[in-house]
């Protein structure tokens, strides 16, 4: 007599290992949108489409890096104070329109250009005024409080490459050379779709309209797969919810293909008599793999609507993130033209013990926390539901257990990945 196992990933072993399934999907991806030149302002979170050389070293010149008195350092006393009269005032933007004298000082401000012929900074707060000249102690060291030109960026140097996603800091580095505009990527135009005849929406349905007692839940992954979108620069259109309806999912599927790069589902992806998306992304196109030895997240399909790239996100909200993060993510910068970077794994001791099942890769969510000896933990989230979405609110990433993994001893160490470095 058979038993019943309700462990609903009993099938592992006929499963797809994860690091297959991303070679495939890392096989048949590459950068298919075009390029277009934007304004510096407007090119926070867009990808580069090309190196940025810099056409010139910054500084440009040598300059204070205080406000003080400029001096060559072959002008004063190897052991005991210098006095020497100041002879000219340098502000920032101001430079000195001659080389300096030997025997001269300069009064020169923060950013000032330091004259030729000068090489050192007393600062302000340093020296002595007497009449019109400075005095300056012992002890200055050659090149003191100067900065030199060229000492951020040289001439030539690549400074930013291109498939860096530009934060505030590439921006601002641009800026540094003096480039005003960028070649950036043209953003990837994703669908999204949900489906599911229990799935309501709450901008339309509000609570009057559901009531919760009608069997209907509301639409969750629609607008957490779309704010996840948007951290990665992506082109949305919201196409609604689809009922579990064979040919209102193939119409849909079928309509939304010509104008998108990338169509991206949830729910409906299981082996159920009502799960549909499968089955008709694989008339519509084709299917490259369907199902992977994870959890959570086993039943998500990677494969084409005609020639559109296609993802099938796990219905149950938390998998569908979890899924876009440690799948699609990687999907997406390659279809951006992103430079696919690693999620950096953080190895941290593990605050819990629990027992796994070998042969497949699951993700808990997790918050590192300090304990009382000061010493850093990973702790994993009571409830590990895919339905328990507040599980990640509360937690700030996830524990990767790789297949071998059969369990975990508290202490051991375990690799974090924050949600942070996988959002973006
Ligand atoms: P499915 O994969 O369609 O069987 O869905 C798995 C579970 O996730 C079911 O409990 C669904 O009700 C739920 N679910 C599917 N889609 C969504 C969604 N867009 N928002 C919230 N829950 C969903
Ligand atoms: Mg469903």
């Amino acid at each position: 007599m058979s038993t019943l196992d309700d462990d609903c990933y009993q099938a592992d072993a006929e499963m797809l290992p994860y690091l297959k399934g991303m070679d495939i999907l890392k096989n048949q991806t590459h950068t298919v949108v075009g390029t277009e030149i934007v304004s510096l302002p407007k090119a926070l979170g867009r990808v580069l489409a090309e190196d940025i050389q810099a056409p010139l070293s910054v500084p440009p010149h040598d300059n204070s890096a205080v406000d003080g008195y400029g001096v060559a350092f072959a002008d004063l006393a190897p052991d005991g104070e210098t006095r020497l009269p100041v002879t000219a005032r340098i502000a920032a933007g101001h430079p000195l329109d001659r080389s300096a004298e030997s025997g001269e000082a300069v009064q020169i401000f923060t950013g000032g250009a330091m004259p030729v012929g000068m090489d050192t900074v007393a600062m302000q707060e340093d020296i002595t005024l007497d009449g019109d000249d400075v005095i300056i102690p012992a002890g200055l060291k050659l090149g003191a409080n100067r900065r030199l030109r060229g000492e951020d960026i040289q001439k030539d140097d690549v400074i930013i490459k291109s498939g860096t996603m530009l934060r505030a800091q590439e921006i601002g580095l641009a800026a540094s050379i003096g480039l005003g505009h960028v070649k950036v990527y043209k953003p990837l135009r994703v669908a999204v779709f949900s489906t599911g005849d229990e799935i309501a929406d709450p901008l339309f349905d509000g609570v009057d309209a559901v009531g919760g007692g009608q069997g209907t839940i509301y639409d969750v992954n629609r607008y957490s797969i779309a704010a996840l979108l948007r951290g990665f620069g992506c082109e949305i259109t919201d196409l609604g919810i689809l009922q579990d309806n064979v040919a209102e999912i193939r119409g849909a599927l079928h309509d939304a293909a010509p104008g998108h790069d990338l169509i991206i589902t949830s729910g409906g992806v299981s082996m159920g008599e009502e799960d549909h998306i499968t089955r008709v992304v694989e008339s519509l196109g084709s299917i490259d793999f369907w199902r992977l030895a994870i959890k959570p997240g086993r039943p998500m399909a990677f494969g084409k609507v005609v020639d559109t790239a296609f993802i099938g996100l796990p219905g149950n909200p938390v998998a569908a993130m979890v899924i876009f993060m440690r799948v699609a993510r990687c999907l997406i910068m390659r279809m951006s033209g992103r430079t696919e970077t690693d999620v950096p794994a953080f190895q941290v001791p593990a605050g819990f013990s629990m027992t796994k099942k070998k042969g497949r890769r699951e993700w808990l969510r997790a918050s590192l926390e300090i304990n009382s000896d000061g010493v850093m933990q990973a702790h994993k989230f009571p409830q590990q539901g895919a339905g328990i979405l507040t599980s990640m609110v509360a937690s700030t990433g996830l524990i990767e257990l790789v297949e071998d993994v059969e369990g975990v001893e508290e202490g051991d160490l375990v690799s974090f990945l924050s949600f942070g470095d996988m959002t973006q």
